[in-house]
């Protein structure tokens, strides 16, 4: 049976407030109750579709479309039920209320990334509807755990069930949206995020007492170190990646905007930073949490010489975490049609490949072999501040432009499935 596309849009609509109404703050994440609505949705339309638990409450749900041609490598969409948490007192709206105001649907994970969760949804659920088989299996995943490192969502899941999310191509976050640069507007498309390497850097020196001022002590030291990596950028490396993403944008890598420089090194920020335990004594140690991040080609090694050069030799570093960064070719047939219909969604427009300088879970699923796309389309107005609403306070996701996303991305999915578009809508 055909699903009408207005339907298909409440329904859709109707499934992101659904989502964004369940508390996952992670921590705890509490992914279980998002993984039972959407459980339950794929089996009134009786898909396939797996739990898997690795601690209890922390779900991550597989489902699978199959196609008629098994050899084909799956297509799978996938996205995290997890969101980071909120200070609600600086909301204007309720955050977990998903109301539907000013034009937009309100509260935590409207955007990261529930969204594209009620996108893929729907749509699966329209292709069995219609009674069609994809030319390749679809696989959808709503994993758990993304926004504390994916221990428990994708990393578990392509450690212990490989079979179950093994793809040739991922569709994931961070892509798709409108970037308004001057006059121009630019739709990136991520291929490549960066990797990270999270350092605990300690320094020791002489204990005493607080009435008895020193200038040598650790925690002098930790903030002259601080001061420094702060001050200190890391040497300027420009990808052939990004090398093609500043030429299809017409700038030269030395007027790359500040949007961009964190493509075009590998970085270091300190955000942890502890000393003492009492107000009137000098403790003996300081330490501070350093999140670096590597460019495609980079690596720990390369990295950790390269805070040496800021820090010198005596601090001691720890690494804590780290993954390596990832880069899918832009040139395949999935990327193209992206950028075709992309284009055409919105003429004028250009799709560009984009490097991402934070991490998400496509990390994790290239380890088995996927090339993984950034591509969750949202048309927005120049006014929108649509960075800053990513983990922001009043989170919320334009209805129209979603819209718009909906049906850009509905045509990407269905075509690289074999499926007419006609077949399932009305
Ligand atoms: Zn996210």
């Amino acid at each position: 049976m055909r699903t009408a596309w207005e339907t298909f849009e409440r329904e859709t609509i109707d499934h992101l407030r659904a989502l964004v109404r369940l508390d996952t703050t992670n921590p705890p994440g509490n992914e279980r109750i998002a993984a039972h609505y959407l459980g339950a949705a794929f089996a009134r339309e009786s898909i396939e579709c797996a739990t898997i638990e690795p601690l209890p409450t922390r779900a991550n749900l597989v489902a699978r479309v199959a196609g008629t041609d098994r050899s084909r490598p799956p297509l799978m969409l996938s996205s995290h039920t997890d969101v980071v948490g909120v200070e609600a007192a600086r909301w204007t709206r309720d955050p977990f209320g998903a109301e539907l105001a000013e034009g937009c649907v309100w509260g935590r994970g409207s955007i990261d990334m529930k969204s594209k969760c009620a996108m893929d949804l729907g749509l699966a659920l329209a292709i069995k509807r219609a009674g069609l088989l994809p030319a390749r299996d679809l696989i959808i995943a709503a994993v758990a755990d993304e926004e504390a490192g994916s221990e428990l969502g994708a990393r578990y899941l392509v450690e212990h069930h490989p079979d179950l999310i093994r793809a040739g191509f991922v569709l994931n976050e961070t892509g798709g949206f409108t970037l308004h640069l001057g006059a121009r507007r630019f739709y990136p498309i991520q291929v490549a995020e960066k990797g990270f390497v999270t350092v605990k850097m300690t320094v020791s020196g002489t204990p005493g007492h607080g009435s008895m001022p020193r200038a040598d002590t650790a925690i002098a030291w930790i903030a002259d170190l601080i001061g420094r990596i702060t001050r200190t950028p890391m040497p300027r490396r420009v990808t052939p990646l990004m090398r093609r993403m500043l030429a299809g944008l017409g700038i030269s890598p030395d007027q790359a905007p500040p949007l961009f420089r964190p493509m075009l090194a590998n970085t270091v920020t300190p955000t942890i930073v502890r000393a003492g335990y009492k107000d009137n004594v000098i403790p003996g140690e300081a330490w501070v949490i350093l999140d670096g991040r590597t460019l495609p080609g980079e690596d720990e090694r390369g990295f950790l010489r390269e805070l040496r050069d800021i820090v010198g030799p005596e601090p001691t570093l720890e690494v804590i975490k780290t993954a390596p960064p990832v880069e899918a070719s832009p040139d395949t047939p999935l990327f193209d049609l992206i950028k075709t219909r992309t284009e055409a969604a919105d003429p004028g427009a250009r799709a560009i490949p984009w490097m991402l300088p934070g991490a998400t879970d496509s990390k994790f699923y290239a380890q088995l072999g996927a090339i993984c796309y950034g591509f969750a389309p949202v048309r927005l107005d120049p006014r929108m501040p649509f960075g800053a609403l990513y983990h922001g306070n009043d989170e919320r996701m334009p209805v129209e432009g979603f819209l718009w996303g909906l049906r850009l991305y509905t045509g990407v999915v269905l075509n690289f499935l074999g499926i007419r578009t006609e077949d399932v809508f009305a």
